[in-house]
């Protein structure tokens, strides 16, 4: 059987892009593999590398694991844990840094990303990282401990962490190659990729739905009201061909991508609901996408309202999923004891 471990940071209610890009593919593997063990992790740790207003993170923590819970993930079926509740991702992220060359941390488009970013902030043509923190370098290596700590065979991820996953194969081969008696410490993490539904912005369709957006009609919140969804989609940025519908997303952008989410939302081939639609205008795509990103929604919605106000329940999942990820982390750190074969057992 397999181990499969994917996360989540804690930043704020996750928006559509999230929700089908990510979270309800967790919810699949989750029901459709009950043979596998399934953890799923809100990885706060990882929230830290940007400035975080303590008071809001505690709060988005806690909503984030009852969003996990209102979309189906389940704690009876799947380990469902803070990772800042166990320590041990931190001292095997350690570790691992102690064996991971900063130059493999610099290739990743993550850290190039934010170095173009403070570049263009400060206005200045060079490129100067002295100003970024370490764990913006890092973070790619505690995600790799995250991984390895439940020496997890498969990782659901998007394409955008591709690169990030083929770095904690190379850190666990690494491990292995090198110490004496690990060869078999970590298993080789196989990304799963998530099918691609790449969501994007309403206002912007060059853009991805994120939640980072200066505009917040860009995305549509899996707490938005039944209102605020047909208000956000009826903005909705589309182009002023207005003879019937077609899926084309270089020349349509906006329209194919709302094509996107009504497919999607509905489980079927874009193209097929493309077809469906192939005679109508702007207005009646738009309430249809309106309509079913609703009862998409609505029964999480709910779920996630109830769930938010019994923090009895939910300091009980937080409770239980530590306890049995520790339990697991427990079987790498102390039974296997990586530092040992560092130490003492060194080729
Ligand atoms: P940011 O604004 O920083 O890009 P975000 O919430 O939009 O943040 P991430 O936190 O980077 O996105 O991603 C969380 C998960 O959601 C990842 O698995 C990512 O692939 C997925 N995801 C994010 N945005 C989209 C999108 N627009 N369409 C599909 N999947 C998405």
């Amino acid at each position: 059987p397999r181990t499969i471990f994917s996360g989540i940071q804690p930043t704020g209610i996750p928006h559509l892009g999230n929700y089908l890009g990510a979270l309800s593919n967790w919810v699949k593997i989750q029901n459709e593999n009950p043979q596998d063990r399934v953890i799923f992790s809100v990885v706060g740790w990882h929230a830290l590398t940007l400035p975080q207003n303590p008071k809001e993170l505690v709060a988005s923590r806690r909503d984030m694991l009852a969003v996990l819970l209102a979309i189906g993930i389940d704690p009876k079926r799947s380990i469902l844990f803070h990772q800042d509740a166990n320590a041990m991702h931190t001292e095997l992220a350690w570790i691992l840094s102690c064996i991971t060359p900063t130059g493999k941390l610099r290739r990743m488009t993550s850290w190039k990303a934010r170095l173009a970013e403070s570049r263009n902030a400060n206005d200045e043509s060079e490129v100067d990282e002295s100003m970024l923190n370490a764990g913006l370098l890092t973070y790619p290596v505690l995600q790799a401990a995250d991984i390895l700590l439940y020496r997890a065979t498969h990782v659901p991820v998007g394409e955008d962490q591709r690169q990030h996953l083929e770095l904690s194969r190379d850190i666990a081969d690494t491990f292995n190659r090198t110490f004496k008696g690990s060869s078999r410490m970590f298993p080789l993490p196989t990304a799963l990729i998530t099918p691609s539904k790449r969501i994007l912005s309403l206002k912007d369709p060059s853009a991805k739905m994120s939640k980072s957006a200066a505009d917040p009609a860009s995305r549509i919140l899996l707490t938005d009201s039944a209102a605020q969804i047909a208000a956000k989609v009826r903005a909705a940025v589309t182009d002023s061909i207005t003879t019937g519908v077609t899926y084309d997303p270089s020349a349509r952008p906006g329209t194919s991508n709302l094509l996107t989410i009504l497919a999607a939302c509905v489980d079927e081939d874009v193209h097929d609901v493309a077809a469906r639609c192939a005679g109508m205008n702007h207005g009646e795509l738009k309430a249809e996408v309106a309509s079913a990103v609703e009862a998409l929604v609505t029964g999480p919605r709910a779920e996630f309202e109830r769930i938010r106000g019994d923090v009895g329940y939910l300091d009980q999942v937080a409770q239980e999923g530590a306890a049995a990820a520790y339990e697991l982390s427990a079987q790498t750190m102390v039974q296997k004891r990586p530092l040992r074969s560092m130490s003492h057992l060194r080729k």
